[in-house]
């Protein structure tokens, strides 16, 4: 008798009988009937006693698959995650499993190749299979088909007519192993200490976290190498987390130059079929480096050695459905669990790491100049209240008199809006109705590339029509304050000679036109970048030497008690894009509040005086990491429902001192996609075992039933 996990979002195990002849331990992959389906689930425990009612109505195990099973340290992470996330373990476990439709050993594939003369009836389709095919070697039949548009019927009269032959394709090889001595660099002064502990850290091979303190340019990628090398040269697996798969694209050819062969990709927009190899190398040991999302985390490693998480601050790792689970922290439980090491690389870490750092707790690792003697960039504020841009304009002239000059320089700027789209906001200059979307509480984006009104937070978008739909006034609609698109129209008539490129995630068509167009950029073919936040993160443009911040106080006084942070961080990254390979960077940060204390600190170059002051804030008032924090978000189809439920709860929670609980309160973002949503907030001292309050609290509590949805959230990111 064993106990199987299944996962899908449930929290407990089913039982299952072991059919005669069938061995099953611990971490076993399985198949079993679930319902009317076949799923597939992971033994999760032996049970040698299973309840003796349920013993005749217990279903047998019908497969174990030929996979290496799920380690120990796995299991326990998942547990882990699971138990402290609140979420059901089985959600957990399905991060693990996701390899694709089918599991197990690669499913022989076939391919075709010519062996014999055209068939008399040549139709069109059966002349371009021909010709795909003239050069004898064999062909994938999926791919032909694919890459030719014709249907797999066209292939098949060609075999029956003996023109092709049908042969199994080979098995797809292992990755190549990257060789840790392929291209080691020089490392100059300022990196040797990093370097050393790099590879000392990855030499004792124990659990312990650096954070690896870098400022921008400074060559934290380099150093960290150095970690890769030294677990590849013991033999052992190594992961490297990055928010974001934009970022990947630059960083693939940069470890091919290091190690001689790319790392393995584990990300949401791999193919069905590359997916499941990867995830068969990873568990067989076979892939020795992979780089990856956040979920990355979650696979099933033959031998992980070494943990790297890149821009370890980045808002990205924190997923915000399903497990809300922040990638970062669970890598150092993993790093715990597995006794291995985990190196946090930032420019800008987070609170939370930097105190871990000042604490003593994290080793810091610092790099504190940029390599090649490069500068830091110089910052500038623009004080919008005394140098604003001319009206129904952007950019002040300040800031597009430094452009100009910087591109006939021959140097790339970047003029960097964290928003998207044309303009935020639609009004009717006539009778003052603004476009707002149906189902959710926001205004509707004007899209002006793709010609639609479009909401962000559901995806809704409509035609911005030609009248106005409350009072039918002709011409009469305005788009109010800026967005990435109309930026673009103003420096196309600020700098008619530029050759600008907006670079926006939902401009973006597929991972490979973003890679390019990163290239495009990297090479210099571009003067002005526009860009949101995509552009702000790790690239390295190498004539960018111009950052101009078109409203710094953006992010600023949202009441998101991290906004500082966020702000901090955000800005950091994107002027630290300038002036890393040639000349000095210089940064402008257009602002109605230059005596902010971020501005300040950003212009001043004051990395100290920002962290002290902040936590300070943080441990005044008890926020994170000097206390702890839940949310709790209820959402119903009615506003009555939602409030109502999240009173009740409110009344149902255990009075514990040190537990303040705050709420419910309308969440910021009220509606989405047509659910009334409120909020509870939960704030305890540091050393307070949150997960099993709430754990407690929602056992006795009212269960959302019907439409209402409860969402737990802890360690939240998000305030909306
Ligand atoms: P960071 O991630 O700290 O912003 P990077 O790792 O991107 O910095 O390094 C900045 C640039 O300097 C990159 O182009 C990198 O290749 C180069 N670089 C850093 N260290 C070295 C080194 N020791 N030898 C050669 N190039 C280096
Ligand atoms: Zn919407």
């Amino acid at each position: 008798m064993v106990d199987v996990l299944v996962p899908v979002a449930l929290d407990h195990t089913y039982s299952y009988r072991v059919p005669r002849g069938m061995a099953l331990k611990p971490g076993d992959v399985v198949g079993v009937p679930l319902g009317s389906r076949e799923v597939l689930a992971v033994v999760w425990a032996e049970n040698a006693n299973p309840d003796p009612r349920l013993h005749n109505r217990l279903k047998d195990v019908s497969e174990k698959l030929e996979v290496p099973p799920l380690k120990p340290e796995l299991r326990s992470l998942i547990d882990w995650v699971a138990n402290y996330t609140l979420s059901p373990r089985g959600m957990v476990l399905r991060m693990s499993l996701r390899m694709g439709e089918q599991l197990g050993p690669e499913r022989v594939r076939l391919g075709v190749r010519l062996v014999g003369e055209p068939p008399k009836r040549l139709t069109p389709a059966r002349r371009r299979v021909i010709e795909a095919v003239s050069d004898g070697l064999l062909h994938g039949k999926s791919d032909l088909v694919r890459e030719i548009g014709v249907s797999g019927s066209v292939i098949d009269g060609l075999v029956d007519e003996g023109t092709l032959t049908v042969e199994a394709m080979p098995r797809a090889l292992p990755p190549p192993a990257p060789d840790p001595s392929f291209a080691q660099p020089e490392f100059f002064d300022a990196q040797l200490a990093g370097v050393e502990a790099m590879r000392a850290l990855a030499e004792s091979g124990g659990f312990q976290v650096a954070l690896l303190d870098g400022v921008t340019g400074s060559g934290k990628t380099e150093v960290y190498f150095e970690a890769i090398a030294e677990t590849l040269r013991r033999g052992r697996q190594s992961l490297i987390l990055m928010p974001e798969i934009s970022l990947t694209g630059q960083f693939l050819d940069r470890f091919s130059r290091r190690f001689g062969v790319r790392p393995l990709e584990w990300h949401s927009e791999l193919t069905p079929r590359t997916r499941q190899r990867n995830w068969a190398a990873i568990a067989a040991g076979e892939a020795s480096v992979v780089v990856g999302a956040r979920s990355a985390l979650f696979l099933p490693y033959a031998d992980l050695g070494l943990i790297i998480v890149d821009e370890e601050h980045d808002q990205a790792y924190k997923q915000d459905e399903g497990a809300h689970y922040h990638a970062r922290d669970m890598a150092v439980v993993r790093g715990h669990i597995a006794k291995i090491p985990v190196v946090l690389a930032s420019a800008t870490p987070s609170v939370e790491t930097e105190v871990n750092a000042r604490k003593g707790r994290y080793q810091r690792v610092a790099l504190p100049s940029r390599f090649g003697g490069q500068h830091m960039p110089h910052i500038e504020a623009i004080d919008l209240r005394r140098e604003p841009p001319p009206r129904g304009r952007y950019v002040s002239p300040r800031l597009a008199g430094e452009i100009r000059t910087a591109i006939e320089r021959g140097e790339q700027a970047l003029l960097f809006l964290n928003r998207r789209g044309y303009a935020p906001l639609t009004l009717c200059r006539a009778c003052g109705h603004r476009f707002a979307c149906t189902i959710c509480d926001a205004w509707l984006v004007d899209h002006r590339f793709r010609q639609r009104l479009v909401c962000h937070h559901c995806g809704f978008s409509m035609a911005r029509p030609p009248t106005c739909p409350h009072c039918a006034a002709e011409e009469s609609l305005v788009a109010v304050g800026p967005g990435v698109e109309r930026l673009q129209e103003e420096a196309a008539a600020l700098f008619p000679d530029a050759r600008s490129m907006v670079l926006s995630s939902d401009l973006i068509t597929s991972i490979e036109t973003m890679r390019a167009e990163l290239t495009e950029i990297a090479e210099g073919r571009v003067d002005l970048i526009i860009g949101t936040q995509l552009v702000a993160k790790g690239h390295n443009f190498p004539r960018l030497n111009l950052v101009g911040v078109v409203d710094a106080d953006l992010g600023l006084g949202n009441g998101d008690p991290r906004a500082a942070e966020r702000t901090w961080q955000l800005l950091n990254q994107v002027i630290g894009r300038a002036g890393r390979e040639q000349g000095r960077g210089r940064g402008y940060l257009q602002t109605h509040q230059p005596e902010h204390p971020v501005m300040k600190a950003l212009i001043a170059c004051d990395r100290e005086a920002f962290y002290t002051s902040e936590i300070d804030a943080r441990e005044r008032t008890g926020y994170p990491p000097f206390g702890r924090l839940a949310s709790l978000i209820i959402s119903a189809g009615d506003r009555p429902t939602a409030e109502g439920f999240a009173r009740r709860l409110v009344a149902s929670a255990p009075r514990e001192e040190g537990v303040l609980l705050l709420g419910p309160a309308e969440a910021p973002l009220a509606v989405i996609k047509g659910r009334y949503r409120f909020r509870l907030l939960l704030k305890t001292a540091r050393n307070f075992d949150l997960s099993n309050y709430l754990r407690h609290w929602l056992a006795h509590a009212e269960k959302p039933r019907g439409n209402l949805k409860l969402e737990v959230d802890v360690d939240p990111q998000s305030f909306l």
